[in-house]
């Protein structure tokens, strides 16, 4: 607990959806530490986002745990390459996806490629998102409040949609919530609603899938450092980014990636539409 750096961090403002070959201190994915140990020998995994931040570290450590992974990001092929090799030296077979998933035939389109190169799919990560901050409810554009919901959310419905076709029953769906489902940020207001939608539609579709024995829940991240903080938020939040919650600190993307394995695999087996917040100690409802 005491390795990972503290606030202050330094000024580094990036474009959407930034680079984490950019950032400073580099996040931690995993890459020099997760150790894994057969828990997804053999499982088909698509992860969204995962060439950066929370989706990278999952994508590694699924990778160490056995699994192939299909790699679906925005535009970030730099990033995405990085990933791609950590999951290659892993021994697993990664394929990237680019693509913007607001557009509903892109959504079908990754399906389509990950079950033509693995056949199926075990493990859905829906983990991609955007934000943007508004100071002011007023300068909140239209389009961008549209735009946040077809990335966060719709995208989602899509998604599981278009995989569930694909998935056989012990398959397992992660979507990535936030702590801000509980405790909306109200420069964030677009963002903050979609994840407390994501939170109530995992609820809602565990219920409708329980009986094909297909699992449903989200992770409730506090804090991380990742590129989407570091291009979207103002300096000084990112300069003191984590250092008001109880551990002074933000938690880096390796630290949530535990509870992603333990929800895609077996072992969990009777655990399904629940909310698993990873906060570095701030209490959601
Ligand atoms: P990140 O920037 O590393 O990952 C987000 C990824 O989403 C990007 O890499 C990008 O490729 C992808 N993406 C964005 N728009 C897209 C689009 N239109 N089409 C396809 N892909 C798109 O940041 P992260 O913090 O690791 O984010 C991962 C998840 O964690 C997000 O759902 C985010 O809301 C959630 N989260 C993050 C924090 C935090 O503090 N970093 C806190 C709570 C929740
Ligand atoms: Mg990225």
């Amino acid at each position: 607990m005491t390795d990972y750096p503290k606030p202050p961090f330094p000024a580094q403002a990036q474009a959407v959806p930034g680079s984490q070959s950019k950032m400073q201190p580099s996040p931690d994915c995993g890459e020099q530490s997760y150790v894994g140990s057969g828990r997804l020998a053999g499982k088909i995994a698509l992860i969204t986002g995962a060439d950066s931040g929370i989706g990278r570290a999952v994508a590694i450590a699924f990778a160490r745990e056995g699994a192939d992974v299909a790699v679906a990001y925005l535009n970030e092929h730099d990033d995405a390459k990085e990933t791609a090799r950590w999951v290659e030296q892993a021994g697993r077979q990664c394929l990237l996806l680019p693509g913007d998933i607001a557009q509903k035939a892109h959504c079908q389109a990754l399906v389509d490629k990950t079950v033509e190169r693995f056949g199926r799919i075990d493990v859905l990560v829906n983990n991609a998102a955007f934000q943007m901050t508004h100071e002011t409810f007023e300068e909140i554009p239209d389009e961008e409040w549209v735009m946040t919901f077809d990335v966060n959310i719709t995208a989602i419905f899509r998604l599981c949609q278009a995989a569930l076709k694909h998935m056989r029953p012990g398959a397992s769906i992660i979507n990535t919530s936030s702590i801000n489902s509980d405790l909306p940020k109200p420069t964030l207001l677009a963002y903050a609603t979609t994840k407390g939608a994501i939170a109530n539609f995992t609820g809602g579709l565990a219920q409708l899938l329980g009986p094909q024995e297909i699992r449903v829940n989200c992770v409730a991240p506090g804090p991380i450092w990742t590129p989407l903080i570091v291009s979207t938020m103002p300096d000084e939040e990112v300069q003191n980014f984590g250092g008001n919650t109880p551990l002074g600190r933000p938690g880096q993307p390796v630290e949530v990636a535990p509870i992603y394995v333990l929800l895609a695999s077996d072992e969990a087996s009777y655990i399904t539409g629940q909310r698993y917040g990873v906060t570095g100690g701030k209490p959601m409802l």
